[in-house]
């Protein structure tokens, strides 16, 4: 089973949006877990401090090592075959690949920073794979996280009715998705294109990967799509 442990310094911002629709049905039918840990308890001193001024002088906070480890070496033994995820702006792009990847393993462990990160070191004293999910700042990991858990969770063997509706989606083939149209048949004067209407299954599987194609031409070049 797919199991996921979170650590943060916000534990209640989970399960937040995974407790609901597919993935929050997924997680109470068991298809998955989720634990998240609160790093305070780590933190030292009496104000159970977990973060530090930056070496160098500069702005803001760093967390420590020490402390991260000790959350880190609690939350997961050493023989524990999760990839464990630091969030982090730095990070190997996050992508469809690496969640379906992720999504058929044991599950993963997150590691949320705040502040202006965490300390260098922490990376390779645990293993940790920096995970970025886009070239953006965030306050702080848990928001990354929850992304990267609900595109996992999604592609968990029984998560979703149809196993079709994964492997058609946009990046499965290194295309964006086919445009999508449902009823009324007219609308504000916009009709649906009439080959979705013809029934004919093999020129509609033809003009929706000819759409795909072009779509991924016009918006995404970069995607470099096949066939
Ligand atoms: N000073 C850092 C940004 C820190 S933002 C820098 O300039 O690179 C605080 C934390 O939010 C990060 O440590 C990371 O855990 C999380 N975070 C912010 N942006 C993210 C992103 N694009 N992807 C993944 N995690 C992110």
């Amino acid at each position: 089973m797919f199991r996921a442990t979170v650590l943060t310094l916000f534990p209640e911002m989970f399960p937040g949006p995974l407790g609901l629709s597919l993935a929050g049905d997924a997680l109470a039918r068991g298809l998955w877990s989720l634990e998240a840990r609160d790093l305070r308890p780590h933190g030292l001193g009496k104000h159970r401090a977990v973060d530090d001024t930056p070496a160098g002088g500069g702005p803001g906070m760093v967390m420590r090592a020490d402390v991260l480890a000790a959350a880190l070496d609690v939350a997961a033994a050493p023989d524990d075959p999760r990839p464990r995820l630091l969030m982090s702006p730095r990070g190997r792009p996050f992508s469809q690949a690496l969640a379906r990847e992720w999504a058929t393993g044991p599950g993963v462990l997150a590691l949320c920073a705040r502040f202006e990160g965490v300390d260098e070191r922490v990376v390779a004293g645990r293993g940790l794979i920096e995970v970025s999910i886009g070239d953006y700042v965030l306050s702080g990991g848990e928001i990354a996280a929850l992304a990267i858990l609900d595109a996992c969770v999604r592609l968990i063997p029984g998560v979703m009715g149809k196993l079709e509706s994964g492997a058609s989606e946009s990046f499965e083939d290194g295309r964006l998705e086919y445009p999508h149209y449902t009823r009324p048949r007219e609308w504000e004067g916009r009709s649906i294109p009439e080959v979705l209407l013809s029934g004919d299954h093999a020129r509609i599987a033809r003009w929706r990967r000819d759409e795909a194609e072009r779509v991924t031409r016009e918006r995404r070049p970069d995607l470099g799509g096949r066939g």
